[in-house]
């Protein structure tokens, strides 16, 4: 490995508890089951503030229970319902707009920032977090699909530390830990293969939004449930394994492996490979970061490999499936095309949410702008944003 993202935790510890913590899409998937893992040991916690999107409601119900000084929304038209939703003895500061979220990202009472804002938007708060030194639970892959090098360099220069919640990476984590890099062969990532697993391309020609909404294994946001339908999911996580372990694309493979018990390897020069198995239960990496090094009790079913019986492993089909090569390919075009292949994956998503464009279009749209993109510089996150800006502009007026 030649080093990870930010210094490894033995080097510079977690912070101690009770943690002051920023949690940055609360109303989310991610959000939601945090507050799960931060009710269940509130002693360990002190939540400063929530973050939401555009859900008044939720965030309001949020807040009713935890009274964090800070909360914030996207937009500024909202600030008044939400306060109109909370409870009359409870007046937190109520911020909204996009600056909003970096400025709860780098409050200096902060200890810890959890980053599980969905897509592009995620990318500058997780900068800002990673610039002012904090612990960062990372769950936004995207942010390091569009800037992983500059948070790279901030952590290094401010002693942030990254630990990552999305599962996968979670586990490679835990599979290094004891080692630095020492004799790593290759990371190999799991991939569940998603509800469209087994079926041919032609067989994806008419699929409906809600068919590849319904996730097998996992409950998530709307947005990756669809990324794991295309594998694209898989795509982006190979460019975050790169990131975060500082390693080139060869050396991080994917295995489908359909009963998402295995959520990834790590393989050393021995031929040893390290697996982590669990549930499938975004509690389980969450709290790992949240608390870590700390290992904490969640309440939920046990994994029986007697009861899972069988695990089973096959190769991802690129034919049906041309996401993850997609994904592939731009990293090692990089580093604006992934700015590009994030930008449009995220419109045609979206678009296919809407059901604007038809399932197999996600892909074709992906395909043809990467084939028009000429690299461009992206040294800055002002040029990270602008070409982020201008893809969707392109992507979006391509479809109208
Ligand atoms: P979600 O759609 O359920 O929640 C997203 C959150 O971000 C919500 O709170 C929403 O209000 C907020 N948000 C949306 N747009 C925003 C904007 N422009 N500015 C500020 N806030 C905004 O998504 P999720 O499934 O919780 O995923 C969150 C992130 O975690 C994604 O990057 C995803 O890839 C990653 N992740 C999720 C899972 C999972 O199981 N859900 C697993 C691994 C990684
Ligand atoms: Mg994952």
């Amino acid at each position: 490995m030649q080093s990870y993202i930010s210094p490894w935790p033995e080097t510079s510890p977690a912070p101690p508890f009770p943690r002051r913590l920023v949690i940055l899409g609360a109303t989310g998937s991610i959000g939601t089951s945090a507050l799960r893992v931060v009710l269940r040991h509130p002693e360990l916690f002190q939540v400063l503030a929530l973050a939401g999107g555009r859900n008044a409601e939720r965030l309001a119900e949020q807040a009713a229970l935890l009274r964090p000084p800070y909360l914030a929304l996207v937009e500024p038209a909202d600030v008044d319902r939400l306060r109109t939703l909370l409870p009359g003895d409870y007046h937190p500061e109520i911020l909204s707009g996009s600056a909003a979220f970096e400025r709860l990202a780098a409050l200096p009472e902060a200890d810890m920032v959890l980053s599980s804002i969905v897509g592009a938007a995620g990318f500058a708060p997780t900068l800002a977090a990673a610039r002012a030194g904090k612990t960062i639970a990372l769950a936004n892959k995207e942010s390091l699909v569009l800037g992983g090098h500059l948070i790279r360099a901030a952590c290094r220069a401010s002693g942030a530390l990254v630990l990552p919640v999305d599962s996968e990476h979670n586990a490679l984590f835990q599979g290094l830990a004891g080692h630095a890099g020492d004799g790593l062969h290759r990371l190999i990532l799991t991939a569940s293969g998603g509800p469209f697993r087994g079926r041919s391309r032609a067989d994806l020609e008419g699929v409906t939004r809600d068919q590849a909404l319904a996730h097998p294994n996992w409950s998530m946001g709307a947005k990756i449930s669809i990324d794991s339908s295309t594998l694209m999911n898989k795509g982006l996580e190979i460019i975050e394994a790169c990131h975060l372990y500082g390693l080139p694309a060869d050396k991080v493979g994917v295995v489908v492996h359909p009963q998402s018990i295995v959520h990834s390897l790590v393989e050393y020069v021995d031929g040893s490979q390290i697996a982590h198995l669990g549930l499938p239960d975004m509690q389980i990496p969450i709290a790992h970061c949240l608390c870590y090094p700390r290992r904490v009790e969640l309440g939920l079913k046990r994994l029986s490999l007697a009861e899972v019986g069988s695990l089973t492993f096959e190769e991802p089909n690129l034919e049906a499936f041309p996401c993850l090569r997609l994904a592939q390919e731009a990293f090692a075009a990089g580093p604006s095309h992934p700015v590009v292949l994030n930008a449009v994956n995220e419109v045609a998503v979206d678009l296919f949410l809407h059901e604007k464009i038809r399932y197999l279009e996600i892909p074709a749209m992906i395909e043809t702008a990467l084939a028009g993109h000429a690299a461009t510089p992206v040294d800055s996150p002002e040029a990270i944003l602008e070409l982020d800006r201008e893809t969707r502009k392109r992507a979006a007026a391509h479809r109208t």
